[in-house]
C-alpha cells in the first residue's frame, strides 16, 4: 500500500441553480435537488430562499439536521425547545431535529432574509436524539488568515483551525473568500462527498481547473481511500462554500419534512406528530 498518496479531486459535475418565484414575498431555488440520495450522501437538499416575513409557518422535522446559513439580511429563528435567536450576513445554525422538533425561521417584518438551508441526514443511530441548536455567530466563528485568503471554519476544520459546533455526522463547512488571483488548497479526508457552491465572483476549481461562478454548484469527484485536497483559484474576488461529509451508505426514505431509514418510521413519525408528541406551539412558543 502506498503511503502519503494525496488524491487531487476534481469536478465530477456542474449545474446553475434555478430561481422560481412563488410569491411576492418569496423566491427560492434548489441549489441540491431532493432524490438524488446516494449521489448526494450524506446531504439531502440545499435551499437558497430570498424571503419577507411571512413567507414559512412553523413546521416539524424529525431523522436530520438543519443547517442554515445566512448570505445576506437577517432571519429569527425559534423552536419548541426553547431555541431562538437573530441571524446575520454570515451567521450559522445548526439544528439537530432528532427525535422531534417545531420550529419557525422567518425574516423580521420589513427585513428580508437571504440565506441557504443545507439538510444533512441523520446516521440511523442519532435519528431519535434529543433535538438541539447551535447558533455559529459570525463574531465567534473560527478563522484562517492568510495573505489573499480568509476562511471561517464553520464545521470541521481548515489548515488546523477547528470549529466549535458538535457534529453528529462529521462534515466540513466553510466559506472560502479569496482576493483575485489567490488560490487555496483544502484538504479532505478520504470518503467524504462533498461540493462547492459560488456566491460570488469566479474561480477555477479542482485538478482540472473547472471555471464556476455566482450561483453554480460543482460537484466533487470521489477519493474514497486516501486523503485528499481541492483546489480553489479566485479570478476576481471570490466567495465560495466548500462542504463536505462522510457518506452514511444507509436506505433514505423522505417524505415532507421527515428523513427515515423506513416507510414504517415515516409513518411512525407522522402519527407521532398529529398525536402532540413533538409538542404543542402555541403552548411550548408562544404561550
Ligand atoms: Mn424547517
Amino acid at each position: 500500500m502506498e503511503t502519503n498518496k494525496i488524491v487531487y479531486r476534481d469536478i465530477l459535475k456542474k449545474w446553475g441553480v434555478e430561481y422560481h418565484e412563488h410569491s411576492a414575498i418569496h423566491t427560492s431555488g434548489m441549489v441540491i435537488p431532493a432524490g438524488n440520495w446516494e449521489a448526494s450522501d450524506p446531504f439531502l437538499i440545499m435551499a437558497e430562499d430570498v424571503m419577507k416575513n411571512g413567507a414559512f409557518d412553523h413546521h416539524p422535522h424529525r431523522g436530520i439536521e438543519t443547517v442554515t446559513y445566512i448570505i445576506d439580511g437577517e432571519m429569527e429563528h425559534f423552536d419548541n425547545k426553547g431555541g431562538r435567536g437573530t441571524l446575520r450576513k454570515g451567521d450559522a445554525q445548526w439544528l439537530t431535529a432528532g427525535r422531534g422538533v417545531l420550529h419557525l425561521e422567518e425574516a423580521p417584518a420589513g427585513k428580508t432574509a437571504h440565506s441557504l438551508q443545507l439538510w444533512v441526514n441523520l446516521p440511523a443511530e442519532s435519528k431519535m436524539v434529543e433535538s438541539s441548536y447551535q447558533d455559529i455567530l459570525r463574531s465567534r466563528t473560527p478563522v484562517v488568515k492568510e495573505e489573499g485568503v480568509e476562511i471561517f471554519v464553520i464545521s470541521g476544520s481548515s489548515h488546523g483551525v477547528t470549529a466549535l459546533v458538535r457534529n453528529h455526522v462529521p462534515v466540513t463547512m466553510l466559506e472560502i473568500n479569496l482576493e483575485a488571483g489567490y488560490q487555496t488548497l483544502q484538504k479532505l479526508p478520504a470518503d467524504y462527498n462533498g461540493f462547492l457552491f459560488v456566491i460570488e465572483g469566479e474561480g477555477e476549481f479542482g485538478c482540472s481547473a473547472v471555471k464556476g461562478e455566482a450561483k453554480e454548484v460543482l460537484w466533487l469527484t470521489e477519493s474514497v481511500t486516501a486523503e485528499s485536497e481541492v483546489s480553489i483559484k479566485a479570478k476576481g474576488n471570490l466567495k465560495v462554500l466548500l462542504i463536505a461529509g462522510k457518506k452514511l451508505r444507509e436506505p433514505v426514505v423522505a417524505r415532507g419534512p421527515f428523513v427515515m431509514n423506513t416507510v414504517e418510521q415515516i409513518n411512525q413519525a407522522y402519527q407521532d406528530f398529529r398525536n402532540g408528541k413533538f409538542g404543542d406551539w402555541e403552548q411550548d412558543v408562544l404561550g
